[in-house]
């Protein structure tokens, strides 16, 4: 099993990183988003921070984050970039406008998904560069968990901010609803050409060794992929079938979510011409040769 996201318990709810990065935390533990989802204040040794991503809204975080500021002296942000559409990145938007009524909010468009946002909202197109004092951020398209998805590369650091890309903790999940598994080892690959030597991640902990990170977040789809055709060369299967068998040494909750990624992978593999399923409910996927 894969080390887990830290308990909220043991997380620190504010953290001066460097002097140019602050975390606060969302405050919005679950089993999903580990202690919360992290926002960052980036540029905080300039006069002019920029913040990414909102946590989900909880009146707790609109308090800490504007406690975090006055506790540092820094002005409040002006922008803020927006990694994807999930509820708990974005559900702290309309909050702390209304705190900060300056605040522009900025996210690449999701035609269909954005229509209800509670905000207006500037797009942000791939390569797309957002420079303040003491900080030059480019917007990096990262679809696979979202198709909205932008991870945000900060020159100074050699340092990227990955959303729910690359997580402190577990691995992401690829929705049905907007994911694509093949999209997203696309998206790994296009990180690891970044080189970046540091990963701030949208839940958990800093990862200071992105590479390995990386490699093994790879590793891991691919070994589930083998694992997914080693299941079918023995048979015809259902998705629970597998997640029973593939998924044997975890605990009965996770079974969901597993049952969500072993389905994003037979999709891959279908769209591949690898795997076909037939019309049963629920279908039984098999070889296609
Ligand atoms: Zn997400």
């Amino acid at each position: 099993m894969p080390e887990l996201l830290p308990d909220a318990a043991t997380f620190p709810k504010t953290a001066r990183l460097t002097p140019k990065v602050h975390r606060v935390l969302g405050l919005n533990p679950s089993p999903s988003t580990g202690p919360g989802t992290n926002t960052y204040l980036v540029g905080m040794d300039g006069g002019d921070p920029l913040l990414i991503d909102t946590g989900v809204g909880l009146p707790e975080y609109l308090h800490l984050f504007a406690e975090h500021l006055a506790a540092t002296g820094a002005p409040p942000p002006t922008r803020c970039l927006l990694t994807h559409v999930h509820r708990d990145h974005i559900g702290g938007a309309a909050g702390l406008q209304s705190l900060y009524p300056g605040l522009t909010f900025h996210k690449r468009p999701w035609p269909g998904k954005d229509e209800e946002f509670p905000v207006a909202l500037e797009p942000v197109a791939d390569g797309q560069v957002f420079a303040g004092q003491g900080y030059t951020l480019r917007a990096i398209y990262t679809p696979g968990h979202a198709q909205d998805h932008i991870c945000y590369y900060l020159e100074e650091e050699q340092a990227l901010f990955t959303g729910d890309v690359v997580l402190g903790g577990g691995t992401t999940v690829i929705p049905l609803d907007g994911g694509d598994l093949g999209d997203y080892l696309d998206t790994l690959r296009r990180l690891q050409a970044v080189g970046a030597k540091r990963i701030y991640p949208g839940h958990g902990n800093v990862i200071d060794t992105p590479a390995e990170k990386l490699a093994y977040y790879l590793a891991h789809r691919l070994e589930r992929e083998e694992q997914i055709v080693a299941e079918l060369r023995a048979g015809e299967r259902t998705v629970m079938d597998m997640v029973r068998s593939i998924y044997a040494e975890y605990p009965e909750r996770l079974h969901r979510s597993a049952a969500q990624s072993v389905t994003s992978h037979l999709i891959k593999l279908e769209r591949e011409g690898r795997v076909r399923h037939d019309g049963g409910d629920p279908p039984r996927y098999a070889l296609s040769r």
